[in-house]
């Protein structure tokens, strides 16, 4: 038997990355025909390498993947500031049907943001990922890419090609 790894306190190594984004997509595969036109998005939080929070796109009108993982974090007494996010997609940087998952992640604070594909929605594009930005919060973007924009084609080929000048 291998021994168990060891959660460690320490900030996540780069390669554990690809994994909570492995968990997140998961999670957004697990609601895949549950989100009528919003996609299917999966979002979990990581504690010092431990997941203490999940999330993923309820049906339209609902909360998306970030709000419902951070409510779970917190509810399990976590501050996600001591956290790092993983969403699967850009999150999303206008009030649609729901307030902008971008302005609660800033109020949040997280450690960093670690997303796996760009929104292409018109009203999104890269507005997401510079709104973090500009507060000051780390992102990092790509991670899995291909598997996630797999994962999100149908959503992606509503609104690609994005023109490359779109802050990417
Ligand atoms: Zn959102």
């Amino acid at each position: 038997m291998p021994s168990p790894s060891v959660p460690s306190p320490l900030v996540p190594l780069p390669e554990d990355d690809a994994h909570y984004m492995r968990l997140a997509l998961e999670l957004g595969l697990s609601v895949a025909d549950a989100t009528g036109d919003n996609p299917a998005v999966g979002c979990v939080i990581v504690r010092d390498r431990v997941v203490v929070g999940r999330g993923a796109t309820q049906p339209p009108g609902g909360a998306h993947a970030e709000v419902m993982a951070i409510r779970d974090a917190e509810r399990g007494g976590h501050s996600i500031a001591a956290c790092d996010l993983f969403v699967t997609l850009e999150p999303c940087a206008f009030h649609g049907r729901t307030p902008p998952c971008a302005a609660l992640i800033i109020a949040k604070r997280p450690r960093r943001v670690v997303i796996g594909t760009i929104d292409p929605h018109p009203r999104v594009r890269g507005r997401g990922l510079a709104e973090l930005r500009g507060a000051d919060i780390e992102v990092v973007l790509g991670v899995l890419g291909d598997d996630v924009r797999q994962n999100l084609g149908a959503w992606l080929a509503r609104f690609e090609p994005i023109p490359p000048s779109c802050g990417r």
